[in-house]
């Protein structure tokens, strides 16, 4: 803008800027310059942008129904009374609908719809709140819903069969849901084969929320905001078949569908994925039909298409904003602003894949595609590579990749035809933190997960590293855990159980003790609290990655002060034997959690940088996020966690990008 005033009024409408811009409007930085020479203006022009490459234009992420749709859409004089597919500048689908750039009307799902003269005067009026919504739309000339069995009006029809306790099929904005009445958990969980792990929930409000969950005022911000992601939310009441550890999985309605679903008499329901084991989440109207049938009582569906598949996004929230177990629905394709200016890509890892490239000082993360081990799910993630590539005009000229050779998206960087780089797993966790709180330089990262090659050929996951981008030194890990069978330990418990005990007598077990046979060493935080929920008898068989962590954590009491004791070995290494005959005998998570903190406590001064990142999917654990953080910081450290993109491998792409950024330096 160039403006002409007295220096109190510019000052003035400057800092209106921030405060006045519509709500959707993201400021990245304001810089002012003064003194240039007076040119008289007399009026407030917007002049056209130079738009030279129109691939430049970022994408919108999909957006809720906003206050003013959802006014005219249940008031019975708007010409849009009660139509599901109203939206505005200010609302409505966008990233899923979109087929190509630049991002108009007849490269999305709309292009099928020409609009009435009601709506193409809308759009045609710069004053009106439809100027340029390109999924503009109304009842005479847009999209319309359906159910299937046909059965009169189709939002009637599908409200009297969830009240009556049926389990309906809802198309939403990425993908299909699967809703039904929260007293159906265990019919819809035997219908779908699934496992034990958590339903989230969609409420009709807040004041509903708050009967099923505790919701501060930061959470509610965060739920009632314009992205709708579900939050994990601390139950108050057992919620029997949906969810067994401490949180509920809570999201408002986000579409005008789904404010006409609930009316004003549905509280809540379940609001679950639409997928079979592991495939990627159903977003074709045939698919739905086709591989429901038996699990869906009933469909409620509609004729406008899901372009791109896209799994609602899930949180936390800490310190006031989210922190996110998987960032999808409602923040992508929004980037990171991180600096990098080259053209690169990250190709994630397997099990919770995603990708990232990069251009221009943004990082483009992807939305949550899954398993990459699912033929479908390896598909999808081909396919939205070649997407992404295309809506933001990147060609990559390298590429990172994880360290292990079997992952699929290893694979995948391989058959490139450009140079590709092996990044260490941790290594681009720590990276991946470093660049959502913008460090440089020198830092120590403490990097608890699962399960990640490492350097010297052994499974990693229980690190504290000490580098950079650049590089890093391995500071210090816990013990070698031998797991017996190797990867079933992920599903029986017990045995790691029966060798972090030091155990003997199962001769099968020990044999391939003895022998070192199918029975590698983890230095793994996951399968340390995987085997300390099997000694505090919390669980035994885990159904799906991840449960024995969080059902220790539902178990720990939180004004726990005390620990275990605290054991390195000569070179630094966490010697945990101790420890775990402590906990055999107390059965104590809070005690054994505090002892890992003070664990990493002494590491970081092992390490003695002043920074410190927390990064891998242990840190979901919210005992942790929020008391290693206390901890550190009484001792003087600096302490960073995730902001921006998961602290699990989804969010690993970026830290690939910000390390091959280093070495092709
Ligand atoms: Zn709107
Ligand atoms: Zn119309
Ligand atoms: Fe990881």
């Amino acid at each position: 803008m160039e403006l002409e005033g007295e220096e109190e009024e510019l000052k003035k409408f400057i800092s209106d800027v921030p405060e006045k811009a519509p709500k959707l409007a993201l400021i990245e930085k304001i810089e002012c310059e003064y003194g240039l020479p007076i040119k008289g203006f007399d009026d407030f022009e917007i002049k056209s942008s130079k738009r030279e490459d129109e691939r430049n234009t970022l994408i919108s992420p999909d957006i809720c129904i906003c206050d003013d749709c959802l006014k005219e859409m249940l008031d019975p004089s708007d010409r849009r009374y009660g139509y599901p597919f109203i939206n505005c500048t200010n609302c409505g689908p966008r990233f899923t609908i979109i087929k190509d750039v630049p991002y108009d009307r007849a490269k999305t799902s709309m292009s099928d719809f020409s609009m009435c003269e009601a709506c193409d005067r809308e759009y045609h009026d710069i004053e009106d709140r439809r100027y340029h919504a390109q999924p503009d739309a109304c009842q005479t000339c847009g999209p319309h819903v359906y159910t299937v069995p046909e059965s009169g009006n189709p939002i009637e029809t599908a409200r009297t069969w969830l009240k009556e306790g049926k389990i309906v099929c809802v198309k939403g904005l990425g993908g299909m849901h699967l809703a039904c009445d929260i007293s159906l958990a265990g019919e819809l969980r035997k219908r779908k084969q699934r496992d034990e792990k958590p339903f989230a929930v969609m409420c009709r409000n807040t004041g509903i929320v708050r009967q099923y969950c505790e919701l501060s005022k930061a959470e509610e911000k965060i739920l009632t905001d314009y992205h709708r992601p579900i939050v994990l939310l601390k139950k108050k009441t057992e919620l029997k078949g949906v969810t067994n550890n401490g949180y509920l999985g809570v999201m408002l309605p986000y579409t005008p569908l789904h404010y006409l679903l609930f009316g004003d008499d549905i509280d809540i329901l379940i609001m679950t994925s639409a997928n079979l084991s592991d495939t990627p989440i159903m977003y074709k109207n045939d698919e739905a039909l086709e591989k429901l049938e038996g699990i869906a009582d009933g469909f409620l569906l509609h004729n406008r298409d899901i372009q791109t598949r896209c799994d609602d996004s899930l949180c936390w929230v800490n310190e006031g904003h989210e922190y996110f177990a998987r960032r999808s629905r409602g923040y992508v394709p929004f980037p990171i602003k991180v600096p990098v200016d080259k053209e690169l890509l990250g190709c994630g890892a397997e099990q919770k894949a995603s990708f990232a490239l990069s251009k221009d000082n943004y990082v483009f993360l992807s939305q949550h595609i899954g398993d990459l081990k699912n033929m479908e799910t390896y598909e999808h993630y081909e396919k939205q590579i070649e997407h992404f590539k295309r809506l933001f005009d990147i060609t990559p000229t390298a590429a990172a990749c994880d360290l292990h050779p079997d992952y699929l998206s290893t694979a995948y960087a391989k058959a490139l035809d450009i140079p590709v780089y092996e990044i260490q797993h941790h290594h681009a966790h720590m990276a991946s933190c470093m660049a959502d709180n913008n460090l440089d330089g020198k830092v120590t990262g403490l990097i608890w997960d699962g399960t990640g090659l490492g350097t010297d050929g052994t499974i990693w996951g229980a690190e504290c590293l000490s580098g950079g981008y650049e590089g890093f030194e391995r500071i210090s890990h816990i013990r070698e855990i031998p797991l017996i069978g190797g990867d079933a330990v992920t599903r029986d418990l017990d045995r790691i159980a029966y060798a972090l005990l030091e155990k003997s007598g199962n001769e099968v077990y020990d044999k391939m003790l003895a022998s070192n046979l199918n029975c590698p060493g983890a230095s793994s935080m996951g399968r340390l609290f995987d085997g300390a929920a099997a000694i505090c008898g919390i669980l035994h068989k885990a159904s799906y990655e991840g449960q024995g962590a969080v059902l220790l954590e539902a178990a720990a009491k939180e004004n726990v002060e005390d620990s275990y004791t605290v054991e390195f070995d000569g070179s630094g290494i966490f010697d945990w034997r101790t420890m775990i005959n402590e906990l055999s005998e107390d059965k104590n998570p809070a005690r054994f959690m505090n002892t890992l903190i003070k664990m990493a406590a002494a590491q970081c001064e092992m390490a003695g940088n002043e920074k410190v990142v927390l990064s891998g999917g242990t840190f979901q654990n919210q005992y942790l996020l929020r008391k290693l953080p206390e901890v550190l910081k009484k001792k003087g450290f600096d302490v960073y966690t995730h902001k921006r993109v998961s602290c699990n491998d989804e969010g690993i792409g970026l830290g690939q990008i910000c390390v091959l950024r280093y070495l092709l330096k």
